[in-house]
């Protein structure tokens, strides 16, 4: 079993319950285990010698299509949301840049999207999820049930039980079309500036080429379209799929500049319609793209920055990747807001994040000692989600104030020691 990056990779007894009995005699039974989602976090958040997938717990218990919310069990994978409320005039007010994750995985992670300062992360449109805790017991949590145990399992990556369901509220849209602007900038600092000029934009998210001098990049902004002649229909693309892993030198500091090369020359100043899908999920037109990286898997590095250190910290983290000779492939720029206080765990402070991934070579556990130690210096803080590598105290969660042993994962052992 591994995560999405494919690193590492481990031995494991995965059981897949049906229902809610089976999986709280199944927590009741073992001495200690983890829940799987879809597997689409990078590192070992779901990695563990017993683990429990909830691809079965699939079922829909309700759609409120008035007021959009959804009641559903927690392996229920985004993309089915998507194709029953989008017709229906709703969307998710925070959505990640990948609909193959179940709701369980995006509680867990407490996930956000292209809109943070303005939405938030997805705990704050989670009204209520129902946990089976280290007993097999099911408890109901809320803001004003078990709130304790409602805010440390959003971003608790697992930690203190089974989700089993959850309810949240929706947002409402219009149109299936996004008007998005493009805006490309000749170096980091220019990257910067567009989004602290654009904020009135309620989506952004950048890409960055880190292989080039000055880090030139093109920020994509958005906004929902008002009106749309006809029905609205979830126009998924048709995405291909990549069949096998390539070989490991397929990706290499020189194809990987030759791609930013011309995907620089693809990216054009300007405003145009583009559907939601391809706005939200650019990476899921092309299936198993991480198998670009060959068998040793990539690692990815989230990290993020408070405001006013953010632009001085990221020129400092990107001088020693330069100097370390590794070469990221993709690199995601975003602006976060504020958090409500309760979200403790939640990944986004106010600041700027960057999100790079590389391919796996023998010099990345070096590179990322590095880069925690310069992160630290400048208060920032990793994304566990995405964490396979780093020094414990990074994701400034500390595995002790959950009480439960019983819910553990790789990635929990690995950062309480
Ligand atoms: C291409 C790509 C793009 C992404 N973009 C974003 C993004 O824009 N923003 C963002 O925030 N994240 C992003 N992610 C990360 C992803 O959203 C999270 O890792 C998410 O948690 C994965 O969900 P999953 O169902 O695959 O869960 P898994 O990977 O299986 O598990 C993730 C964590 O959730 C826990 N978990 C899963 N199900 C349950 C449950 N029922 N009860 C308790 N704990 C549970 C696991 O123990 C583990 O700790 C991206 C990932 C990929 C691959």
């Amino acid at each position: 079993m591994a995560g999405w990056a494919n690193y590492p990779v481990i031995k494991a007894n995965v059981y897949e319950p049906q229902n809610a009995a089976e999986l709280s005699a199944l927590v009741r039974e073992q001495e200690q285990l983890i829940a799987r989602g879809n597997g689409k976090s990078y590192g070992d958040a779901s990695l563990a010698p017993v683990m429990v997938s909830t691809l079965s717990l699939s079922n829909i218990l309700d759609f409120d299509a008035e007021n959009g919310i959804i009641t559903c069990e927690s392996g229920v994978l985004l993309s089915n949301l998507l194709r029953l409320m989008i017709p229906a005039g709703w969307f998710f007010p925070v959505t990640p840049g990948i609909k193959a994750i179940t709701v369980g995985g995006t509680i867990a992670s407490d996930v956000h999207g292209k809109n943070h300062p303005v939405a938030g992360c997805f705990s704050n449109h989670l009204m209520s999820l129902t946990l089976v805790t280290a007993d097999g017991n099911v408890l109901t949590c809320s803001r004003t049930e078990n709130p304790d145990l409602f805010w440390q399992t959003c971003g608790g990556m697992g930690w203190t039980g089974v989700i089993l369901s959850a309810s949240f509220q929706l947002m409402r849209i219009k149109s299936t079309q996004m008007w998005q602007k493009t805006v490309r900038a000749s170096d980091l600092s220019g990257l910067f500036r567009a989004f602290e000029a654009h904020q009135d934009w309620p989506y952004a998210a950048a890409w960055v080429d880190c292989t080039h001098a000055r880090r030139r990049g093109a920020v994509y902004f958005a906004r929902h379209m008002e009106t749309q002649d006809g029905p609205l229909v979830f126009e998924e693309k048709k995405s291909k799929n990549i069949p096998f892993f390539a070989p490991s030198w397929f990706l290499n500091p020189l194809s990987i500049r030759a791609h930013n090369y011309f995907y620089n020359r693809k990216s054009v100043d300007g405003e145009r319609a583009v559907d939601l899908d391809h706005y939200f999920y650019p990476l899921d037109a092309l299936q198993n793209w991480n198998r670009f990286y060959g068998r040793r898997g990539l690692v990815q590095y989230q990290f993020c920055l408070p405001e006013a250190k953010a632009e001085e910290g990221m020129h400092k983290m990107l001088e020693i990747i330069e100097k370390s000779g590794e070469t990221p492939f993709l690199s995601v720029l975003k602006r976060h807001g504020e958090r409500p206080p309760e979200a403790i765990h939640s990944f986004p402070i106010k600041g700027y994040s960057l999100a790079l991934d590389f391919p796996r070579t023998a010099g990345m556990p070096a590179l990322v000692k590095q880069l925690d130690e310069c992160l630290l210096r400048y208060e920032g803080k990793i994304y566990l989600t995405k964490d396979a590598l780093s020094r414990p105290e990074m994701g400034r969660v500390n595995p002790a104030t959950f009480g439960e042993q019983k819910f553990c994962s790789l990635l929990k052992t690995r950062i309480a020691h």
